[in-house]
């Protein structure tokens, strides 16, 4: 019998990068690269080596700007942000906490997307990482993220746009009571500070741009990257930037 191996990797690729910045190995061991293909190096997946490429290019003096991200992840682009800019805050949405308050035993702050307790134009760049196909009104979310940004600065975010040419659908309400509303099947994505996961509420497609537009009054564009060398490369890595006029 031949000692076992490894699996050979589904896809290998050299490059360099955009969050570590170091020449590594981008490898996954399944076809789904959206969440499988990792940075050898930091472990990044490719929708946030793409975010971090916009961050990059649209706004290169990003460690100078005030950042705000809403329900951050613990790695990849937070982990650079909140390292390498000095006026990076971010927040999470406990349930039961007082939005603008620290939550008592983790000593984040609470804040709730669809009412933020921010002054208007209190950030240059608000980051939301896979988070808004989880809102319950994605129009309150919009401009409210809208309101508390300077003008000439951007909600920059990724979420998976899955209805890709077809309208946007909501997959979940919330009845004036409270009570949920099911129109598929649930589904659950992970949550950093929610170990049962987050009920998807929105099939977003390509008019999301136009959604936020007419909600939020923001104008918006959805960055397409492809870009092996820098292990961006996956169905669903779509970066979404809507700017504050
Ligand atoms: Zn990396």
């Amino acid at each position: 019998m031949k000692a076992e191996r490894m699996a050979e990797p589904y896809f290998v690729a050299e490059g360099v990068c955009p969050i570590c910045e170091n020449a590594v190995e981008f490898s996954s061991q399944t076809n789904w690269l959206r969440d499988h293909l990792l940075c050898s190096n930091c472990g990044s997946i490719p929708r946030e080596r793409a975010l971090m490429r916009v961050i990059k290019d649209f706004y290169p003096h990003f460690a100078e700007l005030a950042v705000h991200e809403s329900s951050p992840g613990g790695r990849g682009v937070s982990m650079r942000m909140s390292r390498e800019c000095a006026g990076f805050s971010y927040s999470h949405f406990f349930e039961g906490v007082p939005p603008g308050e620290l939550h008592p035993d983790r000593g984040e702050r609470c804040e709730n997307l669809e009412s933020l307790t921010f002054a208007d134009g209190s950030f240059d760049l608000f980051i939301t990482q896979d988070v808004m196909e989880h809102v319950f009104d994605p129009a309150a979310a919009f401009r409210e993220i809208a309101r508390v940004l300077r003008p000439g600065g951007a909600h920059i975010f990724t979420a998976p746009l899955v209805n890709k040419t077809r309208a946007s659908e909501r997959r979940a309400a919330r009845s004036a009571s409270g009570e949920i509303i099911h129109h598929f099947e649930p589904e659950y994505h992970g949550n950093p500070v929610d170990p049962e996961g987050s009920l998807v509420t929105m099939n977003w497609g390509y008019d999301i741009g136009a959604f936020i537009l007419k909600h939020a009054g923001t104008p918006s564009i959805v960055v397409q990257i492809d870009d092996i060398g820098a292990g961006i490369r996956a169905e669903f890595i779509e970066v979404v930037v809507s700017l504050k006029r």
